[in-house]
């Protein structure tokens, strides 16, 4: 689960982490309030979304009067922000940081997350942080410096030493960063974080560090055990099919492709998806029914497929187990007849009662695809998609 930065902040103030001064305004009428009360300019004026790259994308701005901080709010709030993370569609910005604004005199790359290579905690840092860290990545990845952290032992003084000796940060900042790796990993294991990102970690001209932008993501499964965490989640940045999905207990994950895909067990829907990838197209979405999915499940998960409207053709690969190919097959009925299916359905299925699943398939007078084995449906969805270029 992912919060907004204002709350991550929170959180870092809370851990004794050095956060700048801020608020969080839900109006301009908010706005206004805060910057009055602000110490002295500039001030940073910050979109609130679950995606990063807002500098990038318009949604940070420096202002040098309570005037101009009106004035950048106004432009950012309600904007239609496009990062290069959140997609060409972008999110609305509903809510603003307001926060008194810091000199840089570096900007460093930090951040925690779980390292599966090293069954492990992974701190990892740059001396090149700031809004090109993924071109750091991409093309000079010896600049990130990775430190290992075993979970039994925890955090010791010389991984904080390793780190900020090989980011080179000045003798005057070392102390306060142990400090800071020190609470971030404490805060990272105690509210099972999967992430913990400070990009940038600033160095102000006299020699403090500051966590001027902060990204959190928490383990979900973990989520019943940190009910203060989870009263953070917005749903207004959950995509709306997600949370549909979410209340018909459908497993359902949209990605960026034109096949929508339905199947039984998250094993086989991931080997789906590499199926669609190598018929040379690609999955729309994520979607396991379960294994104990009944025609009205079968029934919600088509509706939530076709909303996405990018999605140009269905396969559907079910191996009946528990969910029987005859109460599928009813779904698929049940889902044409109330919904309007208006795109090209691949029906792959084998398994318990199959027969009399291919019958009822046959008999409902719809036109399906049917796929004898999966290497058939892929190329069936391969041809359809192929044929639509
Ligand atoms: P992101 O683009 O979503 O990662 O948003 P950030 O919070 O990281 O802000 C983007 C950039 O804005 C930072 O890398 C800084 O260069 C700049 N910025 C943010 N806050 C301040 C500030 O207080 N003072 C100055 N001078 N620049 C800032
Ligand atoms: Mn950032």
């Amino acid at each position: 689960m992912k919060i907004h930065e204002y709350q991550a902040k929170e959180l870092l103030r809370l851990n004794k982490v050095p956060v700048p001064l801020g608020f969080v305004a839900h109006s301009l009428a908010e706005v206004r309030e805060i910057a009055a009360k602000v110490v002295s300019f500039p001030v940073v004026v910050k979109a609130q979304i679950h995606a990063g790259g807002r500098g990038k994308g318009g949604g940070v701005k420096l202002a040098h009067s309570v005037e101009e901080v009106a004035a950048r709010a106004e432009k950012i709030l309600g904007m239609n922000l496009v990062t290069p993370q959140t997609g060409p569609a972008g999110k609305k910005v509903k809510k603003l940081l307001i926060e008194q604004g810091v000199s840089i005199k570096h900007e460093y790359y930090l951040s925690l997350v779980h390292d599966r290579a090293s069954a492990g905690i992974v701190i990892m840092a740059s001396v090149a942080g700031g809004m090109d860290i993924e071109k750091v990545a991409a093309e000079t990845p010896e600049k990130i410096i990775k430190v290992n952290v075993n979970p039994l032992l925890g955090i010791q003084s010389y991984h904080c030493r390793n780190a900020a000796f090989l980011l080179g940060l000045p003798v005057e900042a070392i102390r306060q960063f142990n400090q800071i790796i020190n609470s971030l990993y404490q805060l990272f294991t105690e509210k099972d974080c999967s992430q913990i990102e400070i990009n940038p970690l600033v160095l102000t001209d006299s020699d403090q560090l500051y966590a001027l932008d902060a990204k959190i993501n928490f383990d979900e499964s973990a989520l019943f055990r940190h009910k203060e965490i989870l009263e953070l989640h917005d749903p207004e940045e959950d995509d709306p099919l997600e949370a549909e999905a979410a209340r018909f207990n459908l497993n359902y994950i949209k990605l960026d492709g034109n096949v929508g895909n339905m199947v039984n067990g998250a094993g086989l829907a991931m080997a789906t998806m590499d199926i669609i990838k190598m018929a040379g197209a690609e999955p729309a979405n994520f979607l396991d029914v379960g294994g104990g999915a009944n025609a009205e499940m079968v029934e919600n998960g088509f509706r939530i497929i076709l909303k996405d409207t990018n999605v140009k053709a269905i396969l559907v690969n079910i191996f009946g187990g528990i969910l029987r190919c005859d109460v599928l097959a009813q779904g698929i009925v049940q889902a044409a007849k109330n919904s309007h299916i208006d795109v090209p359905v691949v029906v792959r299925m084998e398994g318990t009662n199959v027969e009399q699943g291919r019958k009822i398939l046959a008999d409902s007078g719809l036109e399906l695809i049917t796929a004898v084995d999966l290497q058939d449906a892929a190329q069936k969805i391969g041809s359809i998609v192929g044929g639509l270029k």
